[in-house]
C-alpha cells in the first residue's frame, strides 16, 4: 500500500473539511487502477452511486490467511474512500478484518460530514462485501490446495433470502455488531434470549436511523425539496427491498404499518367487516397470539360470524388430518401464525393456502415469528396477507409490514382516513389513493421504515437461510441438554417441526422464580402466558419459561442457560 493508515490520520488532522474532500481525490489519484479485463460485474459493489468493483481473496494458505482486497471505482472520490478502506486492512487476517471497527477509523476521519449520504451507503456496502468475504474466509481456506487459492476472489453468492457461503457462521463476530451486547452487566456477558419479544439491533440499522435524522429527515412524499426528496428515494429503496425479500411481486404490495397488531387490526378491520356475512366462519388455532386471536374473535362478535379452531395434535402442531372437520365453504377467512412464539411450531402455510383458497377462504400470516427467522414466499405460499412486524427483524419498533396480494389490497378498505391516502375529497365523499398509499394515512413512521430497510438488507447480508441454520443448530443443542434435566417439560414439537423458540417449565419451579435466576446471570428470558392464553390454558399451566434465538446467540449462550438452570434448581431446592 502506498499509503499507511496512520499517514492518512496525520494528514487529515491538519485539513478543513474542504481541503479533506481535495486531500481523498489526490489519494485517489495514487491508487492503482484495474485493467479492463478486471471489471468483472460479479464484483460490482451494490448500494454505490459510483461503479465500485471490489475482490478480497487469500493472500495465504492458513487458516485465517491474510486478505488481498483491492478494488477500483469510476469516481475519484471513491477511489480516495477505497484508499482508506485498503489502507485500514493492510496485512490483516480474514478474522482481523471481520473483526475491524472500521467505523471508528470513519469516526476519526469525520467522514460523515462531508460525504454525502448516499456516498457513505456505498462506503457500507463495501465494507459489507470485505466483512462477508473476510467472514467466509477465517478458517475455511486450509483444506484448499495452494495453488488453487491465488488470485480466488470469494463469491458471497446474493440471492433474495441473503448471502449463501459454505463458510461457518461466525456467531461471535456477529454478535459483536451489537452494540447493547458489547457491555457487561454486573461483570457479566448478557445472554439475551428474549428475541422473540424483540430482537436486538446491529450497529448498522442504528447508524441509519442516526444517518436519517442527521442528514436529511423530511416528510415523506409531501416536500419536493432535496431533504423530502431523499427520504422518499430512501423509503422507497425500503419498500423494494422488502418486496425483495418476502418474494412480493411489486414494491406496491408492501405496506407500512406501525407492526403486527396494528396490521392485524387493519385486515380484520379493513377485509373482514367488508366481506364476513352472519354465518360465516372465521379459523383460526389455539397456538395463536392474542394479536392473531382477538381481532378475529370481535370481527366474528361483529359479523355475526362463528371463529373455529384447527385442532392441535398432543405435540403441537396443527392437525391437519382433521382440517376438513373446520374447513369448508363456510369459512371465510383462516388466520394463521407462520411460526408459533411459545411452541415454536413451524406452520406448513402453503399447504394451508391450498387447502383455504379450495373452499374460497383468504388466508392471513401472522409472521410475526416466522419472518425473521426463515426464508418467506408470498408468491411460493401464493398466501393473501402477510404481516410482521420490524422490532423483531433486527429493525425498529414502530414499524410493520402488511403484504397483501393485489386483489385483496384493491378490495380491503382502508381504516385510517386522512393525508397521503386519498385520491379526491369532496365535500360529500372522498376516493383512496391507490395501494400502498391508501394504507398509510398521515405521517409514516419515517425513520423506522427507512431502518427496516437496512435490517432486512442485514439479514440478507448474513443469510436468512444461514441465521436459520445456526439457530436451529443451538436449537438443538438446548433441546439435548434441557431434554436430560430431570421433571423438565419441553413444550411443543420436536426440532423438525419447530423454530428458534423453546418454551419449558420444571416441576415445582415457578417461571417467574427462574426468570429472576436467571436474570441474576445476565441471561435473559422471558416468562409468563406470552399473549397466548388459551394455548396455556390448553397445555394446563399459567405460565412457561421461554428462551428465543437469534443470529448473534452462541453456543456459549446455551451452555451459560443450562448451567445457569441447574443451579437455579439447586437453590430451589428441586433437585
Ligand atoms: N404475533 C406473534 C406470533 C407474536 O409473537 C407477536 C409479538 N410477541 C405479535 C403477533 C405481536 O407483534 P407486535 O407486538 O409487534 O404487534
Amino acid at each position: 500500500m502506498f499509503i499507511t493508515l496512520d499517514e492518512i490520520f496525520e494528514e487529515f488532522e491538519d485539513l478543513d473539511p474542504r481541503d479533506q474532500s481535495q486531500y481523498l481525490l489526490e489519494i485517489g489519484y495514487e491508487l492503482p487502477r484495474f485493467e479492463d479485463n478486471q471489471k468483472r460485474d460479479e464484483d460490482l459493489v451494490h448500494g454505490c452511486q459510483s461503479q465500485v468493483w471490489l475482490t478480497a481473496a487469500p493472500k495465504d494458505g492458513a487458516a485465517d490467511p491474510v486478505l488481498q482486497i483491492s478494488a477500483d471505482s469510476d469516481a475519484e472520490i471513491v477511489r480516495g474512500l477505497i484508499t482508506i478502506l485498503l489502507a485500514s486492512y493492510e496485512g490483516l487476517t480474514a478474522s482481523q478484518v471481520a473483526a475491524y471497527p472500521i467505523t471508528d477509523v470513519f469516526d476519526r476521519l469525520h467522514l460523515r460530514q462531508y460525504i454525502s449520504p448516499q456516498r457513505h451507503n456505498g462506503l457500507q456496502g463495501m465494507v459489507d462485501r470485505i466483512r462477508n468475504s473476510a467472514i467466509a474466509l477465517s478458517g475455511t481456506h486450509s483444506d484448499v490446495p495452494k495453488g488453487e487459492q491465488a488470485g480466488v476472489s470469494v463469491t458471497v453468492k446474493e440471492s433474495r433470502a441473503g448471502a449463501e457461503t459454505d463458510a461457518p457462521f461466525d456467531a461471535e463476530s456477529i454478535r459483536a455488531e451489537f452494540p447493547v451486547l458489547n457491555q457487561l452487566i454486573d461483570g457479566q456477558r448478557p445472554i439475551f434470549l428474549d428475541s422473540g419479544a424483540s430482537a436486538q439491533k446491529p450497529k448498522a440499522v442504528i447508524d441509519k436511523e442516526r444517518e436519517v435524522q442527521e442528514g436529511y429527515f423530511a416528510n415523506a412524499y409531501r416536500g419536493r425539496h432535496a431533504f423530502g426528496a431523499r427520504i422518499d428515494e430512501e423509503l422507497e429503496a425500503s419498500r423494494k427491498r422488502i418486496a425483495a425479500f418476502i418474494n412480493a411481486p411489486s414494491e406496491r404490495q408492501i405496506v407500512f404499518t406501525p407492526g403486527t397488531t396494528a396490521t392485524l387490526n387493519m385486515v380484520a378491520a379493513g377485509w373482514g367487516d367488508r366481506f364476513t356475512k352472519p354465518g360465516d366462519e372465521i379459523l383460526i388455532t389455539e397456538m395463536e397470539h392474542h394479536a392473531n386471536f382477538v381481532p378475529w374473535q370481535q370481527l366474528a362478535k361483529r359479523a355475526g360470524a362463528t371463529l373455529r379452531f384447527i385442532p392441535l395434535t398432543n405435540d403441537g402442531r396443527l392437525d391437519m388430518s382433521r382440517l376438513d372437520e373446520v374447513l369448508s365453504k363456510k369459512t371465510r377467512l383462516v388466520a394463521v401464525c407462520g411460526m408459533s412464539n411459545v411452541l415454536g411450531t413451524v406452520n406448513p402455510i402453503a399447504e394451508l393456502t391450498r387447502a383455504a383458497h379450495d373452499v374460497g377462504a383468504v388466508i392471513v400470516v401472522d409472521g410475526a415469528q416466522s419472518v425473521p427467522h426463515m426464508t418467506s414466499d408470498v408468491q411460493a405460499d401464493d398466501v393473501d396477507f402477510l404481516i410482521f412486524s420490524g422490532h423483531k427483524l433486527y429493525g425498529p419498533t414502530g414499524v410493520g409490514v402488511l403484504y397483501g396480494r393485489e386483489d385483496r389490497l384493491e378490495e380491503m378498505e382502508p381504516v385510517l382516513f386522512g393525508g397521503h391516502m386519498i385520491d379526491r375529497v369532496f365535500k360529500d365523499h372522498s376516493t383512496w389513493a391507490p395501494p400502498p398509499a391508501k394504507f398509510e394515512a398521515g405521517t409514516l413512521p419515517i425513520v423506522q421504515a427507512i431502518a427496516l430497510g437496512t435490517a432486512v438488507e442485514w439479514s440478507q447480508n448474513v443469510g436468512i437461510d444461514r441465521i436459520h441454520a445456526h439457530e436451529q443448530s443451538l436449537l438443538q443443542l438446548a433441546w439435548d441438554q434441557l431434554t436430560a434435566i430431570p421433571n423438565m417439560q419441553i413444550y411443543g414439537p420436536g426440532l423438525e417441526h419447530r423454530g428458534g423458540i423453546l418454551s419449558f417449565r420444571m416441576h415445582d419451579v415457578h417461571p417467574e422464580d427462574l426468570a429472576a435466576l436467571l436474570d441474576r446471570k445476565a441471561i435473559m428470558t422471558r416468562h409468563g402466558h406470552h399473549c397466548a392464553m388459551p394455548l396455556h390454558d390448553l397445555l394446563g399451566v399459567s405460565a412457561t419459561t421461554r428462551t428465543s434465538f437469534a443470529a448473534y446467540n452462541t453456543a456459549e449462550d446455551v451452555s451459560a442457560l443450562v448451567s445457569a438452570i441447574m443451579s437455579a434448581r439447586q437453590i430451589l431446592r428441586r433437585n
